[in-house]
């Protein structure tokens, strides 16, 4: 199996969690509740916690979601969850909230500090100072987090001045971009000058079109070792959300890049919010950096399948693998590393059954009604008959319970 060689980066503590510095990619979520109703908010980081999310965001922009933060971390430890990483995401009020509210500023594990939204000119740098201070105090590591939605003005408007000077200019798109690597890393050096040290520094600088973003994630990872948060921005709904974001996270993470990653996906109405923790726990296994679940290979179906049996036994096995992987991961750690297989006719079910850890091989079109059953590559049985999915996935019970 080749994994990608993460590139350095210096770790950061975030709560009970390590961002950075080798440790596992993390996967984090944002609440999407008003975080003044500390009971909802409450519920919602929970929610996103147990799905799986290390790190959990919510939004503090008003005083009363400030105020909110301290019953939010309270409620949460009734719950028994005390330990959850809770990350404050500020925009133009961050200065006054944290300063406002000490003990929203020490029940946060970490700040999200947006440089293109703390205010212009001396305010920029004297808010920006403001929230550094607060970090110092309270022994907080902060995020700094560019967003192309909300790039600093003036740092832009800079660099297209000097840009136009220059005997040869870049393309305004590419003067963005670069505007976009030079506020986090301004503001990171910032930061430093400011008295937070390096090892409470993570950079993002996240946007919403897949070649940009890994365009400025590369810059970046080029030009400095803090630790990187990966996102696509704005990923949007559904498929589109999904796909741009495996797309964009892969690529980047394929080189070695990003110390944890958020799928920004927007909920069908009425859809869980955690859809987006499982969706960047997939793209992490997908690309063998970390399990999570088990995984089923099932194969599409074709003219060669008479029926959709396979589909719903696919269905059937991964339902069951997801409602037992919460005992196995106290158990059975190593069961999110399964491979099993479920395929539909003889052309590449042997072949897949044979490659996964378990895996059946479903009778396709014209072939003997009988599904041979393959463990570590060698067929240990045939299946048939109205018990085969409860006695395929009795078999997959035994497996799990060999591991080791
Ligand atoms: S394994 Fe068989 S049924 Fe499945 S896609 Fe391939 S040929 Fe079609």
């Amino acid at each position: 199996m080749f994994v990608p060689e993460r590139k350095h980066t210096i770790a950061v503590t975030v709560g009970n969690v390590t961002v950075g510095g080798g440790s596992p990619v993390a996967v984090q979520s944002m609440t999407n509740t008003d975080t003044a109703d500390a009971a909802a908010t409450a519920a919602q980081v929970a929610e996103l916690y147990r799905a799986g999310s290390e790190l959990v965001r919510i939004t503090v922009n008003t005083h009363e979601a400030a105020a909110a933060v301290s019953e939010i971390r309270a409620r949460l430890a009734d719950d028994g969850l005390g330990d959850v990483p809770l990350i404050g995401d500020f925009h133009y009020n961050g200065h006054v909230l944290l300063r406002k509210f000490p003990g929203c500023a020490a029940a946060l594990d970490k700040y999200r500090i947006n440089p293109g939204n703390v205010g212009k000119g001396r305010n920029h740098d004297d808010n920006f100072a403001t929230m550094i201070a607060c970090a110092v105090e309270h022994g907080k590591p902060v995020r700094i987090g560019v967003n192309a939605g909300s790039l600093d003005a003036e740092l832009l408007d800079d660099l297209m001045e000097q840009n136009a000077q220059a005997s040869v200019p870049l393309d305004a798109r590419s003067v963005f971009l670069e505007a976009m690597v030079q506020s986090a890393l301004r503001s990171a050096a910032a930061a430093e000058e400011l008295g937070l040290p390096r090892d409470r520094i993570i950079l993002s600088a996240k946007i919403s079109r897949v070649q940009e973003l890994v365009r400025v994630y590369r810059a970046l990872a080029d030009r400095t070792d803090h630790a990187l948060h990966l996102g696509l921005t704005e990923a949007g709904m559904g498929m589109k959300g999904l796909v741009g974001s495996a797309a964009g996270l892969a690529i980047l993470l394929q080189q070695g890049i990003g110390d944890t990653i958020r799928v920004s996906l927007t909920p069908e109405p009425g859809g869980p919010r955690t859809q987006e923790v499982r969706a960047a726990q997939q793209i992490l296994q997908a690309l063998d950096i970390r399990p999570f679940l088990p995984q089923v290979t099932a194969c599409p179906g074709c003219g060669r399948t008479t029926s959709s049996y396979f589909q719903e036994l696919s269905q059937e096995v991964e339902r069951f693998l997801h409602a037992r992987m919460p005992e196995w991961s106290r158990t059975k750690p190593r069961a999110a590393e399964l491979q099993v297989a479920v395929m539909g006719c003889v052309v590449n079910g042997p072949g897949e059954s044979r490659a996964a850890h378990i895996g059946i091989s479903l009778p396709g079109t014209g072939e003997a009604p009988r599904s041979p059953v393959y463990e570590d590559g060698v067929q240990v049985c045939t299946l048939e008959g109205p018990t085969l999915a409860k006695d395929f996935l009795a078999r997959i019970e035994a497996y799990v319970a060999r591991m080791e």
